[in-house]
């Protein structure tokens, strides 16, 4: 019990933090024991409808999860799915039933191999807190619902759980990405699908429990869209800067070009190398030369505005394309990031794990235009390449306008 205890990384987090993780879970447990205490026996059919939702559930949650484990695939949100399921557990079923039916996700958490056990034990509370607030809305004993109160029981399902959640992550760590917190726009809407999902099953189950199974299908469907976002990012994103990768970059670039020559706008291209970096690699490490490559990624974010499309081109290769912009800006721009990358510190390990801090990093950035090159990426990207050449040839640490 004593090691369980420690092993639940629980203990690590902010006092604040542990607080609240303690009370949602204190409250869920009161809510559930109330639930179990207070309501009636169910009916015959209302057991033929939770065994129907019950084995639906059971069976794509299985099946979910026995892929994902076959294909060594990790999981993003496993939280899309139920939604469906217990929006029409929550309309058709008595409370006790209803609280049967949130062992599906604590299923899914334990055939998954959810890593900490206090993050998984957090969810379900905030999972069943959710699940009884969304069913009060429409009555405790005997339900009434029509599309108003349905859609109200809805959003307060997927309201109270995600606040509940991202309340957590935001104490657990006050510095977190809005998205991590939040989650993406995608999630909302398939949130609202898998509970309308729900509320069409709970039609047909009321009438026809069997037609419960018909429901299988769509469940596999909906959890393998709540994984777009993770391929999405993996498809478009550098997996060390963050950065858009090449081949997204020049499907950005080209778009902006477009409507850049249709509106007969100017459009400037930087490409940046870093000065002699197979040193950095060969001195103190290829894990401090990624560290280098993220701190100037986030540098470079940091230096352009919202709309200038910024990528990884290759290995220590960056390029930045700035719509709306002439030479002479954007050469500013260029020597704004070449002062801010030798201004750069970055704590880093060297090979013996010692901590050392980089500096005096130094980068060679070409610059090319529409205004001279035109809006062909190829001509803007040789012309800006050209200028790079320059710039080494100069002697690095320097900014070479395309002529
Ligand atoms: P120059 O000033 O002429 O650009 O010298 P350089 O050393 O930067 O140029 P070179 O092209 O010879 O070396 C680029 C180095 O970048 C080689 C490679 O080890 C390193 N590199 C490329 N991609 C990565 C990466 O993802 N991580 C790390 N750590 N290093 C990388
Ligand atoms: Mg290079
Ligand atoms: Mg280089």
């Amino acid at each position: 019990m004593i090691s369980l205890v420690g092993g639940w990384l629980l203990w690590r987090l902010r006092p604040a933090a542990i607080a609240y993780v303690l009370v949602v879970q204190a409250v869920a447990l009161a809510l559930v024991v109330l639930v179990l205490l207070t309501s009636r026996s169910p009916l015959s059919h209302e057991l033929v409808t939770f065994a129907m939702l019950a084995v639906t559930a059971g069976t794509v949650i299985v099946i979910t999860s026995v892929s994902i484990n076959v294909r060594r695939q990790i999981r993003r949100n496993p939280w899309t799915m139920h939604i469906a399921y217990l929006a029409a557990g929550i309309l058709t079923l008595p409370p006790n039933l209803l609280v049967l039916l949130l062992l599906g996700p604590s299923l899914h958490g334990v055939l998954d191999g959810r890593p900490a056990l206090h993050r998984w034990l957090f969810t379900t509370a905030a999972t069943t807190i959710a699940t009884l607030s969304a069913r009060s809305v429409i009555g405790w004993e005997e339900p009434r619902w029509g599309p108003v109160l349905f859609v109200l029981a809805g959003a307060v399902l997927l309201l109270v759980r995600a606040c509940l959640v991202a309340f957590g992550i935001r104490l657990r760590n006050p510095d977190a990405a809005r998205q991590d917190v939040l989650g993406e726009p995608i999630d909302v809407l398939l949130g609202i699908v898998a509970a309308s999902l729900g509320g069409l099953l709970a039609v047909a189950v009321s009438s026809e429990p069997s037609s419960a199974l018909l429901a299988g299908p769509p469940l596999v469907l909906l959890d393998l869209a709540s994984q777009l976002p993770q391929w999405r990012r993996s498809a478009q994103r550098d997996g060390k800067t963050g950065l858009a990768n090449a081949a997204h970059w020049e499907r950005l670039a080209r778009s902006e070009l477009d409507r850049a020559q249709s509106r007969a706008q100017p459009v400037s291209l930087l490409l940046l190398d870093l000065d002699h970096f197979k040193r950095v690699n060969d001195e103190i490490g290829h894990l401090a030369g990624d560290t280098v490559l993220a701190a100037v990624a986030m540098m470079l974010r940091s230096s352009v505005r919202r709309d200038d499309v910024v990528g990884r081109f290759g290995g220590e290769e960056f390029v930045v394309l700035l719509p709306g912009t002439e030479a002479e800006v954007a050469c500013t721009v260029a020597d704004r990031i070449r002062r801010s990358t030798a201004a750069l510190s970055v704590p880093t390990r060297d090979t013996h794990g010692e901590h050392r801090e980089l500096k005096d990093l130094t980068v060679s950035i070409g610059v090319a235009t529409t205004f001279r090159f035109g809006y062909d990426l190829t001509d803007l990207l040789v012309a800006a390449d050209a200028a790079l050449l320059a710039a080494k040839s100069a002697g690095r640490n320097a900014v070479t306008l395309a002529s």
